[in-house]
């Protein structure tokens, strides 16, 4: 029977530390490896080059790979149920890595349903990697596919509305074509979405991951195949993540289980004050769960970001401490107004990431944040069909 995903985080990546005589994960910071024999390293050189592996010996080289960061990389595979997962310097890096081998490939058409993470949205829409892009309705994503089509990106939740889409559904109308759903918000506790049938998983390793935010990183769970890909362009483009960060990571998941229910009980608390409240026209929280809640204020959400006091009015998310974002001042400034608008992103949109605190805390901090509440009386609002839970 394999292990439940609890035990994986706290095991997987470790396995070989007791024969090593280690309980912690050792740190590897070297930049390069010795080797007397460059006959022997020229053999393992052009066999990475042709397939993209490289064997149990030592890296050769940092930039193509290191023993730390493939801890990190197996135990989010593990997590996620794939075979591989492959380690970026950022989220964005292991997005860009994704365009590249598609692109390489000659297929740089991509199918993007919004909203997606703002720079995920503008690395696609400014077509940075020489990708075009075509932004459809989950239903119009079959239609959208053309022979040089080689990614359908998806984000569910989604950043900032945390508009939840039919994974399973979606990937049907995909065909032959791969899908990517970025797994930012729901992490493996909460969603596999290669089991839905998508082919990569992306993360901003940064955000729940990590979890202390105080490390940047990105991964992308796959097959082993589309491993063999990202390695080779990791390799040629340098995006690798720092060893010291791939132990951090490491060290998150571990924790991960327990930190995304502790934290998601709060955001269903908050989530279910705010749905009540005569100061919030609208709340945005998922059928998933998560630890993630949208809201759009009456008043100005400026003020609130101003009057937070013990949660900090910050972008990202995934930590232990609680964050709250304007969507429309930061993570999805770069987005065009009118795409902004048309994909849900509304002006008066606040993203909030629960952390770990206590909710009463928590409640009294937004509370007070979100000023004086005024007429109508909260029954009449209340009853009004925008004051509801999505
Ligand atoms: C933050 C984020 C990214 C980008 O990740 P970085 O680690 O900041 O590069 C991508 N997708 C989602 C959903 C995010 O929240």
């Amino acid at each position: 029977m394999p292990r439940a995903l609890a035990t994986e985080a706290v095991h997987a990546g470790r396995d070989d530390l007791a024969g090593l005589g280690l309980h912690a994960p050792p740190i590897d910071l070297s930049t390069t490896y010795p080797s007397h024999d460059s006959r022997a390293e020229a053999a393992r050189i052009d066999a990475f080059a042709a397939d993209g592996v490289l064997d149990d010996g030592p890296p050769v080289y940092a930039r193509l790979g290191n023993p730390t960061v493939a801890r990190f990389e197996t135990a989010l595979a593990r997590l996620e149920g794939t075979e591989s997962a492959v380690a970026f310097a950022s989220g964005m890096a292991a997005l860009s890595a994704v365009l590249l081998v598609r692109g390489a490939a000659g297929l740089r058409h991509v199918v993007a349903v919004r909203p997606l993470y703002g720079c995920s949205d503008h690395l696609l829409t400014a077509g940075l990697l020489g990708t075009e892009v075509t932004w459809v309705d989950p239903a119009g994503i079959a239609d959208a596919i053309r022979p040089d089509t080689g990614l359908v990106m998806v984000e569910s939740p989604a950043n900032p509305t945390l508009a939840e889409l039919d994974l399973a559904a979606v990937a049907h109308s995909c065909g032959e074509v791969p899908l990517l759903a970025d797994n930012t918000f729901a992490t493996p506790v909460l969603q596999r979405p290669v089991e839905s049938g998508a082919r990569l998983v992306l993360h901003s390793a940064t955000k729940y991951l990590g979890g202390h935010g105080d490390v940047l990183g990105g991964v992308v769970a796959c097959d082993e195949e589309f491993a063999r890909a990202l390695r080779q362009v990791r390799f040629a483009t340098g995006g690798v993540l720092h060893p010291l960060a791939g132990y951090l990571l490491l060290r998150g998941l571990a924790t991960l289980p327990v930190r995304v229910r502790a934290a998601s009980a709060n955001a269903a608390e908050l989530a279910r004050r705010l749905a009540q409240d005569p100061r919030v026209a609208r709340v945005h929280y998922p059928r998933l769960g998560g630890a993630m809640v949208a809201f759009e204020v009456r008043g100005d959400p400026h003020e609130v970001t101003a009057g937070v006091r013990l949660i900090t009015p910050a972008v990202s998310l995934g930590s232990v401490d609680t964050l709250i974002q304007h969507p429309a001042s930061i993570s999805h400034r770069v987005v065009d107004v009118t795409d902004r608008h048309a994909s849900g992103v509304s002006d008066r949109l606040l993203r909030m990431s629960c952390g770990l605190e206590d909710v009463e805390d928590l409640w009294r901090d937004l509370d007070r944040a979100l000023g004086p509440v005024s007429a109508p009386p909260a029954a009449a609002v209340r009853r009004g069909p925008r004051a509801t839970v999505s």
